[in-house]
């Protein structure tokens, strides 16, 4: 039997605030129907593209060892409002990947978002669009938040790199420490109620992590604070289908902590 849970309904008892309204009053109420359990959603079983190589796992003691970024700089992006950090994201310079880029990728969505999802970086037709997880992966997202009751406007999307990788490489450590003040910037803005991590790169980065996406699923790890919900990328999922259930398991999970 199918189970509906709403986020930013009215408590049943005590004078709490509804779910997705911050206590500052920052947020509007918003109703939003989340479901879980029931029959599988028809992206499931969606058929699967030609097979490709996923990539293998980044250095990340390459990453820790790396320069950091200069404190001052993190303090000024720290202080930006969202017109702010748009306009410095479009404009920076800071890793060579501005050398290749066509646009920036800065990230789409709901501002105030109970749920936030972060991908790796952008591929080619984000770089020609500015806009992250497009064409078929980003379809089998979209598909993956109706089945949870929620459409792309109602989450961010955001990724760990705002310029693509040329080739699609993975990002190399330089790029991720240079970009990773923005991505910070967006969750403190964003102030979402729970992060999916999407993917290897993304769990990886995020969680200061080399274990595979397989092992951190299912565990509860946080980000300045956040519950973040570890889960396939889904263009991974398009070549390896057989894991769709266990990503309809992982958004499961964020409903209940959406829920909860
Ligand atoms: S990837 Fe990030 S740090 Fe590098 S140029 Fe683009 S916005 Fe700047």
């Amino acid at each position: 039997m199918e189970e509906k849970m709403t986020v930013g309904a009215a408590p049943k008892s005590g004078n709490s605030p509804p779910l997705s309204e911050n206590t500052d009053g920052r947020r509007s109420r918003r109703e939003i129907s989340l479901e879980t359990g029931g029959d599988m959603p028809p992206w499931l079983d969606e058929a699967p593209p030609p097979m490709e190589e996923y990539s293998p796992a980044i250095d990340y003691a390459e990453y820790v060892d790396a320069a950091p970024e200069k404190s001052s700089k993190k303090d000024i992006i720290g202080g930006l409002d969202w017109h702010g950090l748009e306009t410095m994201v479009a404009e920076c310079q800071a890793c060579t990947l501005h050398s290749t880029r066509s646009n920036t990728v800065f990230g789409v969505g709901e501002r105030e978002a109970d749920l936030m999802i972060i991908g790796e970086a952008p591929g080619a037709e984000e770089d020609r669009k500015g806009e992250p997880f497009v064409g078929r992966a980003g379809q089998l997202l979209n598909a993956m938040l109706h089945a949870i009751g929620l459409s792309r406007k109602q989450v961010f999307i955001a990724n760990i790199l705002k310029c693509r990788p040329p080739g699609n490489r993975d990002p190399r450590s330089d790029e991720v420490l240079k970009c990773e003040p923005y991505l910070m910037r967006q969750v403190a803005l964003v102030k979402p109620r729970v992060i999916l991590a999407a993917g290897r790169v993304a769990a990886q980065n995020l969680l200061k992590s080399t274990e595979a996406v397989g092992r951190m699923r299912g565990r509860d790890f946080n980000y300045n604070g956040i519950p973040v919900v570890v889960s396939y990328h889904p263009a991974y999922l398009l070549r390896s289908p057989e894991q769709k259930a266990k990503s309809w398991q992982d958004l499961q999970r964020a409903v209940r902590l959406l829920s909860g």
